[in-house]
């Protein structure tokens, strides 16, 4: 018989409350013991918690949720207690004392939802990134991944390939007789090739899913003194709410994170090293900036407006000039045209620079709704199914037994995303991104 497992599944105690959840066959054994009755399903009841002894541990409201009709499909409780630690710790030891219980492992009530049919895995996915959600723009899509927008539209893909291969099959039963229709096999590639253009156009959006998750990432960069510190010093000290403040993954860049209007933007500079002299350190300073550029979703180009020539060459579209220190822009200077133009110092043009960056993650989120992929699993997976619907769709020459079978692979990736398809391995590493207690 599985275990039943439990774990207190509120954030971190002292809290007003605390909620422990406990799951598994042994659900209404465990409340008889503690709390001496089961009570109505889905109904709060007061109740006295009690070790096996009969040592009041806590006063509470328990509730009971028979399985199915629950969170992971099995038997659930809930006992909300006082959120101390100390009420918390007596009754997790009372629950570690009953016969088979145990506590629960990472992620371990989600793992039996979805082990129990409840969630698939985008929405196992979109429930970790909801509990980690900072900005509007990430619980709206983890919200709409979680309710299963994902899993329907790949629900159906799948429903319309197999239903492409059932035919295909029939045709084949059925090729010695006459009566079957030549026209069957062309709603089918019609049909793929329309599956095909889906396929393909949800993947268009793939890039802002990615952003909404991760962060839209911009990089400043430009010669030394060009005002890349300050400029994230300012970005970081204006009203903008801040998300958090951390050292980047190396030593030399910094990343600070914004929400500007609902959006995670990640903004990093790549300072750290250019002051020192020594030319190998240097070297590898520049290394490191290149790459932060090229890894980024927007680049900011600084240049001093006091010592650049604004002619200089334009770079790429991705990136956008920044002039700085326009407060101490002679009054001889040129007008900096359709260049922005800020002062870290002043504040002047940062709301300009904050609206260019906005427009830029609007532009790629243009007729998006949230349904879009939101990770590279689900990005690698489709672009697989892609190629191998491709091929299916573009090789009217070659037998039909071949073309059915590049429609199972692409069925496959498919499944693979959702977790009808092997995917035991990835289990681990999904279930690993959840805390305790979910
Ligand atoms: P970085 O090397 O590109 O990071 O440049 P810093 O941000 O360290 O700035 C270099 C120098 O320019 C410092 O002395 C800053 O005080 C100064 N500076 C930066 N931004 C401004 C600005 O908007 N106005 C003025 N007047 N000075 C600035």
């Amino acid at each position: 018989m599985p275990e039943t497992i439990f774990a207190l599944s509120s954030g971190s105690v002292p809290s007003g409350v605390a909620v422990i959840r406990i799951s598994g066959p042994k659900v209404r054994f465990g409340l008889e013991t503690l709390v001496g009755f089961v009570p109505a399903a889905r109904h709060a009841s007061l109740c006295v918690i009690r070790n096996d002894e009969g040592v009041v541990l806590d006063k509470g409201l328990a509730l009971y949720f028979p399985g199915p009709n629950s969170f992971t499909g099995e038997d659930v409780a809930e006992l909300q207690i006082h959120g101390s630690p100390a009420a918390v710790q007596a009754v997790l030891s009372a629950l570690g004392q009953l016969a088979g219980y145990r506590a629960a492992e990472r992620g371990e009530f989600t793992r039996q939802a979805f082990a129990n049919g409840k969630m698939d895995l985008t929405e196992v996915e979109g429930l970790a990134d909801l509990l980690v959600a900072e900005t509007e723009a990430q619980r709206r899509q983890a919200l709409s991944q979680v309710g299963g927008g994902l899993r329907a539209l790949y629900q159906d893909w799948a429903k319309r390939l197999t239903h492409a291969r059932a035919m295909i099959e029939a045709e084949l039963d059925f090729s010695d007789e006459d009566d079957i229709p030549g026209s069957v096999s062309d709603r089918i590639w019609s049909d793929m090739k329309a599956l095909l253009e889906d396929i393909r156009n949800h993947l268009a959006k793939a890039s802002y899913g990615e952003i909404v998750r991760t962060g839209f990432k911009v990089a400043l960069i430009g010669p030394p003194n060009a005002g890349k510190s300050s400029l994230l010093n300012c970005l970081a000290g204006r009203d903008v709410a801040i998300v958090a403040d951390t050292p980047g993954t190396t030593r030399d860049v910094v990343e600070v994170r914004l929400d500007l209007n609902g959006y995670l933007v990640t903004v990093q500079d790549t300072a750290g090293l250019r002051d020192d002299s020594d030319d190998a350190v240097e070297l590898e300073g520049m290394r490191r900036s290149r790459m932060v550029a090229e890894n980024a979703d927007l680049v900011l180009d600084l240049r001093d407006v006091t010592t650049a020539d604004p002619d200089e060459s334009r770079i790429g579209a991705m990136s956008i000039r920044v002039w700085t220190k326009i407060d101490r822009l002679p009054a001889s200077k040129p007008a900096i045209q359709q260049d922005i133009g800020i002062s870290s110092k002043t504040g002047d043009g940062i709301d300009s620079l904050i609206s260019a960056i906005l427009d830029r993650i609007v532009a790629k989120q243009s007729n998006m709704s949230e349904v879009v992929p939101s990770r590279g699993r689900h990005v690698a997976l489709l672009q697989s199914a892609c190629s191998e619907l491709d091929t299916a769709v573009g090789s009217g020459n070659v037998p039909i037994e071949v073309r059915a079978e590049y429609l199972r692979r692409a069925a496959d990736d498919i499944g693979r995303i959702t977790g009808k398809v092997d995917v035991e391995d990835l289990l681990g590493v999904i279930f690993s991104e959840f805390c305790v207690g979910k």
